[in-house]
């Protein structure tokens, strides 16, 4: 079997079945999905991000909308902002990229996102929904992950789990997922961090490893049991004079290295990250679907 887990292969598919869903909605004279993105400032990494977000939403047919603001704009001029996509009917969902300048406090914006519209799952209320088990959204990374072993057909039930990291947006969400008592759950979740002691001995007992870390290649054979399921979310560019771009794409673990000891891995790139987009657009549907039913 194919060692490698083929992230673009499958967010491909995914993506088809939502455009056939676009396709079917419009013929019957609804409108498109419509996602819209909030970006304060010049971060490179949000505005490439952003920008991918504007092709994925073409490729499947939704909507995309971008709201631009420089850097220097106020917490309430922001807020405002938010009230308006809160209340405009047109949109679906909306994410706030984050981080926002520091004089603006993320913790106060992110109360302000409509729970129905928050489609990256920021919002405390859709957080506990997710750790109540009845989530409306799910986090677009850990859920690009858990739909990235469905579709591998990698059962995660009763199965030793070790999720590196413990980060609101990767770690922590994934680990609840992984350890719900439902279909895709069913794990013993351990979850190591910076403070963990032995990480190499305890990630050594997983029969799937997760690692986001943001630690470049730093998970080495030595960290794998022999025929684990290894699952890089790590994404890093590292400057290199080899490649005619000046730089390399990798992960949190060392791909090369761990290739021979595990039973499948998730390339970087090409594995985990071609399914944050598709698992965003699901939640757009999502949103979409729960505003057709309540009108
Ligand atoms: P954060 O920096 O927010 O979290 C990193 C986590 O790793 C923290 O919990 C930290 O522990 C832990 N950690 C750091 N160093 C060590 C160490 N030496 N040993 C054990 N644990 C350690 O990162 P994110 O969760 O935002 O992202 C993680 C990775 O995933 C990054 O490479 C990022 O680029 C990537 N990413 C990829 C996405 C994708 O779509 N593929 C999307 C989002 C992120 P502590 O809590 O103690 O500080």
């Amino acid at each position: 079997m194919e060692k490698n887990i083929d992230g673009k292969q499958i967010a491909d598919e995914i993506k088809s079945e939502i455009a056939v869903k676009v396709k079917s909605l419009l013929d019957k004279g609804k409108t498109a999905p419509h996602l819209a993105a909030v970006i304060v400032g010049d971060d490179g990494a949000s505005q490439t991000y952003v920008q991918s977000i504007e092709r994925a939403c073409r490729e499947v047919g939704y909507v995309a909308s971008v709201y631009k603001f420089p850097e220097k704009t106020s917490e309430q001029d922001l807020s405002e902002v938010l009230d308006f996509l809160n209340n405009d009917d047109e949109i679906d969902g909306y994410i706030l990229q984050l981080p926002l300048p520091k004089h603006i406090s993320s913790e106060r914006i992110i109360d302000k996102i409509n729970p129905q519209k928050d489609v990256d799952c920021l919002h405390p209320s859709n957080m506990g929904n997710l750790l109540l088990g009845h989530p409306r959204f799910i986090p677009a990374t850990p859920y690009g992950t858990m739909l990235l072993l469905e579709r591998a057909g990698i059962e995660t039930e009763g199965k030793n789990c070790v999720v590196v990291g413990r980060s609101n947006i990767v770690g922590k969400p994934l680990a609840m997922l992984l350890s719900q008592k439902s279909a895709g759950g069913n794990a013993t979740v351990t979850v190591c961090h910076s403070h963990t002691q032995n990480l190499q001995s305890v990630c050594s007992e997983a029969d799937i490893l997760f690692v986001a870390i943001g630690k470049p290649e730093m998970i080495t054979a030595e960290y794998v049991k022999k025929g684990a399921v290894v699952v890089d979310i790590g994404v890093h560019r590292l400057p290199d004079a080899e490649s005619e771009k000046g730089y390399r794409i990798c992960g949190d673990v060392k791909y090369d290295d761990v290739l021979p000891r595990c039973s499948r891995i998730t390339p970087v790139p090409g594995g985990v990250g071609r399914l944050t987009m598709t698992a965003l657009l699901l939640n757009v549907m999502k949103a979409y679907e729960e505003k057709v039913e309540e009108m």
